[in-house]
């Protein structure tokens, strides 16, 4: 049987908090939405609010799926840490620890790898990648039923790309320019069509930028698949809400594969190998939960 279980969702721009219901699942009555601000202001702000619910709902462990870089090494000084961000004040802040307070195991995680692990999970896959696409984007791996971080964790959205034909723009990456989170994260899309990010949802689905957009993502998808073998990909993040994107993004795979892999799962069963998050807005949360259910052996 499922625990009740704490789950947090750190974002750049807001943070979620939860406790489960009894089955381990989201229940919005116990949620809480912050504002990603000082440190210091967030955390106090998600702590307090599980230690007034615990009395109510008391849970047993707490699961984090964090936004990145951070420190996945329990061997290390700065475990459970965000370290080099370029968030401004977020540099190597304890997030774990800003929770021993309250007294039960944490598990630390990305906000890629613990949704890749319950996307997986939910599949029966037993390697798999989550792609998200938003105002940043990222690639969670498992593989083998184990999440990766190896030196410190996948950064596949810096991978430099090539460029659709016609397509001038210069990309948005503060280290790398046209990386592929340069040239497709909401503001690269935004710019490319001169407006401001929040008038995305505006645009209609025909526009031609999607499909230029989806050529960026589909070239992450080919990586992903060419060095990790994953037997799915998933893909959700704001942007993916949108018709028709996933079935460019499709399309372009195979183009770019250009029949090198004969794998009936991809050339024949596309629509079930690269496909959209079956949780969508709160995959976060339920990742979290779902890593808090592993902390104390329940999964
Ligand atoms: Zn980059």
């Amino acid at each position: 049987m499922p625990f009740i279980v704490a789950g947090i969702e750190m974002g750049g721009t807001g943070c979620k908090v939860a406790i489960s219901d009894d089955n381990g699942q989201y229940d919005s009555s116990y949620s809480l939405q912050v504002v990603t601000i000082d440190p210091t202001n967030t955390l106090r702000q998600i702590y307090e609010w599980l230690e007034t619910k615990r009395t109510e709902r008391p849970f047993v462990a707490i699961g984090i799926a964090c936004f990145g870089p951070v420190d996945l090494d329990k061997t290390s000084k700065t475990y459970g840490y965000i370290t080099t961000t370029p968030k401004p004040g977020w540099q190597y802040v304890d997030v774990v620890g800003a929770f021993k307070g309250l007294n039960v195991p944490v598990a630390f995680e990305t906000d890629v790898n613990a949704p890749a692990m319950t996307e997986a999970a939910l599949r029966g896959d037993s390697s798999a990648a989550y792609i998200t696409v938003g105002t940043g984007v990222g690639v969670g791996l498992v593989l083998e039923n184990i999440p990766v971080h190896g030196l410190m964790h996948p950064e596949g959205a810096h991978i430099k790309c090539e460029r659709i034909a016609g397509d001038d723009y210069p990309g948005d990456c503060p280290y790398h320019g046209s990386c592929i989170e340069g040239m497709c994260k909401a503001k690269a899309v935004a710019d490319r069509l001169q407006i401001v990010p929040s008038l995305l949802s505006t645009v209609p689905d025909d526009d031609p930028v999607w499909n230029i957009q989806a050529y960026y993502i589909a070239q992450l998808c080919a990586c992903v698949i060419y060095l990790t073998s994953v037997k799915r990909i998933i893909i959700g993040g704001g942007l993916m809400k949108r018709n028709g994107l996933l079935e460019h993004v499709r399309k372009h795979v195979l183009k770019i594969i250009n029949d090198y892999l004969d794998i009936p799962a991809i050339t024949q069963h596309i629509d079930d190998y690269i496909v959209a998050s079956k949780l969508g807005d709160i995959i976060g949360i339920q990742s979290g939960f779902d890593l808090a259910q592993r902390v104390v052996g329940n999964k």
